[in-house]
């Protein structure tokens, strides 16, 4: 059975909400990236971009599957030793980093290097989703947020071939 995309999509962004991001969170994330190389750059550009990445299907598929492990790790329903792995955000595991890769390249190479820096810099929402509150999981989802934000950042470098990091 195929699930139609719209109602993939539908429960993809359903899952981002329900887990405290809302699409301009990860608009800042992309502004953060991109305003150095595109002048005038703006959030509602940004928020344009974010949303061609949530309409296709691999990024769907990529968030409603680590959402549900961060959410099935928070209600303690994992076997051992996944559970205390994806619990603790252990460093060493890196499924969570490889599985948001299927989302990071989406619009070309330079998603890859602008998700290796929002991951060591952490701005934003995402320095939220790492504060390890001892409540939510976000194991998963700090990845995915970075990846959306990248592959976003990655379109609009594309758009703007003359001003951006591509001439680089
Ligand atoms: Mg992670």
């Amino acid at each position: 059975m195929v699930i139609k995309g719209t109602a993939l999509e539908a429960s993809a962004r359903a899952l981002l909400k329900q887990r405290g991001v809302e699409v301009p969170d990860i608009a800042e994330l992309v502004l953060f990236l991109q305003k150095k190389y595109i002048t005038d750059l703006n959030i509602q550009t940004c928020i344009d971009n974010v949303e061609s990445v949530l309409t296709k299907r691999e990024v769907q598929n990529t968030i409603i599957t680590g959402i549900q492990l961060d959410i099935l790790a928070e209600k303690g329903e994992l076997l051992s030793p996944l559970q205390e792995i994806l619990t603790s955000d252990e460093g060493l595991y890196g499924i969570d980093e490889i599985l948001a890769l299927s989302i990071v390249n989406v619009y070309g190479s330079i998603g890859f290097t602008n998700y290796g820096y929002i991951d060591k810099i952490k701005p934003g929402i995402l320095a939220e989703l790492n504060s390890h509150d001892g409540e939510h999981v976000h194991t998963f989802l700090d990845d995915i947020v970075g990846a959306i934000a990248a592959a976003a950042a990655s379109r609009l470098a594309h758009a703007h071939p003359e001003q951006s990091q591509i001439t680089q």
